[in-house]
C-alpha cells in the first residue's frame, strides 16, 4: 500500500473550493421571504426607500421647536401616533408624540414624557435642558434609497430577510438549490423503522446529512443504501449523476476489501483527493463521476460529521456563490492535557466550561453521541502536545449550519 504523505486540511479545502469555483450554480429564482430562509442571494439587494422614510420620534413624549422654549409652558396643539401623518407644528406649541410617529414639520426636538410637567390646563413645562435633534431618528439614518443593503452571495437568515421586509420587498432573487444525491454505502446498513438483521446497524448518516444539507439550502435526492458491490456501485453512480450537482456518499472509501465506493471512483472517475491529514476523516475521497463531483465521506458517523462540516459544507456554500465559507472560530483554553502528538490534525468533540474546552470522554469516530453533548470541535494541530490552559482553536457547531 502506498505511503504517500497525507494531504493537509488546508490543501484539501483549497482544492474543494477550486472545484466549486469551476462549477458554480448559475441559475436563480424568485422566492417569497417566507420561502427564502437559508438560501443565497443571487443579486444585490438595493434599497428603494430611505430608512426611516421620515424623521420620527424615538420616545413617547412631546415634540417642539427649541426656538419656542422661552414661551413655555407650551400648549399641546396635536397628538401624533405612529401611522399618522402630522400637521406642521403650530408656532408656540408642542405636539404629543409617540414612538415611531413622524415628527411634525417644524419640530426639531422630542422630550420624553418622564421629563415634562403637564399642568392642570394641559400645557406642558419642560424640566430638563434640551438639544436640537434629541430623541429624533433622522430620515435615512439606517440607509438611503440606492444603498446596497445585501450583496449577492449573502446567505439569507432571519436578519437579512427582515431587512428585505423593511424595504417592502416581498420576493428575493436567490441562487437555485444545489441538488445533492445522497447515498449511504454499506452491506450492514438498515433504515430506522425496519428490523435489524444479525450484524446490521441502523443508518444514522443519512438523517445527519439530509438535514444538514437542507440547512445549507440544498435539495436532497435520496439515493438510499448501496451494498458494497463494485458493479452496483458503478450503476448507482451512473443513475445518480443525472440531474445532480453533487453526489455525496458515506462509507466505502477506506482501503478495505469492501470499500468499493473509493475504488470505483479511482477506477472509473477522476479522483482528486484521498487520504487527508485529518482525524477523524482520513479517507475522505473527492473526485468526479463523469462530470458530476463526488464527495465520499468516511462511514463512521463522526468522521462524516467532521469532514462534512469542515470540507463539504464550504464546497456547498461556494457553489451557491458564498464568498466567506469558513466558520467563525475562536481561541479557548485547553481543559485537558494532550501528551501524544499525532501526524494528523485532530478535531475533538468538546464542551465549553468557564472558557475552557472539556473533552467528551469517548472520542471514537464511531461515537455520534459526543456531538450532541459537545458545543463544537476543538482543533489539535499536527505534531503538537498541549497542557491544561494552553490556547487552542474552537469551532462552535452552530457555525457549521
Ligand atoms: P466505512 O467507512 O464504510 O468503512 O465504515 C466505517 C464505519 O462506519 C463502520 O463501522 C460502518 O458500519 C459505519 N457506518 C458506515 N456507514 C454508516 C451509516 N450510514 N450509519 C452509521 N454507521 C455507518
Ligand atoms: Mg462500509
Amino acid at each position: 500500500m502506498s505511503r504517500a504523505p497525507l494531504m493537509p486540511v488546508e490543501e484539501a479545502l483549497d482544492q474543494l473550493l477550486a472545484m466549486a469555483n469551476e462549477q458554480p450554480l448559475v441559475d436563480s429564482e424568485m422566492h417569497s421571504l417566507d420561502d427564502a430562509h437559508g438560501r443565497v442571494l443571487a443579486s444585490d439587494l438595493v434599497a428603494t426607500l430611505d430608512l426611516p422614510p421620515w424623521p420620527n420620534s424615538a420616545m413617547d413624549g412631546y415634540a417642539l421647536n427649541l426656538a419656542d422654549l422661552h414661551r413655555q409652558p407650551l400648549a399641546v396643539s396635536q397628538r401624533v401616533y405612529a401611522g399618522l401623518a402630522p400637521d406642521a407644528l403650530l408656532p408656540g406649541s408642542c405636539a404629543r408624540i409617540f414612538t415611531g410617529a413622524p415628527l411634525p414639520p417644524g419640530a426639531n426636538c422630542v422630550e420624553m414624557q418622564e421629563n415634562v410637567e403637564v399642568l392642570e390646563d394641559g400645557r406642558v413645562r419642560f424640566l430638563q435642558p434640551l438639544k436640537v435633534g434629541q430623541n429624533i431618528r433622522a430620515q435615512g439614518q439606517e440607509n438611503r434609497a440606492g444603498d446596497i443593503l445585501l450583496r449577492a452571495g449573502k446567505r439569507l437568515g432571519p436578519f437579512e430577510l427582515a431587512v428585505a421586509a423593511g424595504q417592502g420587498v416581498a420576493q428575493v432573487h436567490v441562487v437555485r438549490r444545489p441538488r445533492v444525491a445522497l447515498l449511504s454505502t454499506g452491506d450492514e446498513l438498515v433504515e430506522p423503522g425496519l428490523p435489524l438483521r444479525p450484524g446490521s446497524i441502523y443508518n444514522s448518516n443519512r438523517v445527519l446529512l439530509a438535514h444538514w444539507l437542507r440547512e445549507l439550502g440544498c435539495e436532497v435526492i435520496d439515493g438510499g443504501i448501496l451494498p458494497d458491490r463494485p458493479a452496483q456501485t458503478r450503476l448507482k453512480l451512473e443513475q445518480l449523476q443525472v440531474g445532480a450537482d453533487l453526489i455525496l456518499t458515506t462509507g466505502g472509501v477506506s482501503a478495505g476489501d469492501a470499500d468499493c465506493l473509493g475504488q470505483v471512483l479511482r477506477d472509473n472517475g477522476k479522483p482528486l483527493l484521498w487520504k487527508l491529514a485529518i482525524k477523524p476523516g482520513k479517507p475522505l475521497t473527492v473526485g468526479h463521476f463523469g462530470t458530476v463531483p463526488v464527495i465520499g465521506l468516511p462511514g463512521n458517523p463522526t468522521s462524516a460529521l467532521v469532514t462534512f462540516g469542515l470540507l463539504a459544507r464550504p464546497y456547498l456554500l461556494r457553489i451557491q456563490g458564498v464568498e466567506d465559507v469558513m466558520p467563525l472560530s475562536f481561541t479557548v483554553k485547553a481543559g485537558f492535557d494532550w501528551a501524544k502528538p499525532g501526524s494528523r490534525r485532530e478535531y475533538l468533540r468538546a464542551r465549553l466550561e468557564a472558557g475552557a474546552a472539556v473533552l467528551y470522554p469517548n472520542q471514537s469516530s464511531g461515537v455520534l453521541l459526543g456531538a450532541t453533548w459537545a458545543d463544537g470541535l476543538v482543533e489539535i494541530p499536527e505534531n503538537s502536545t498541549h497542557t491544561l490552559g494552553e490556547p487552542l482553536r474552537f469551532i462552535p457547531f452552530n457555525e457549521l449550519f
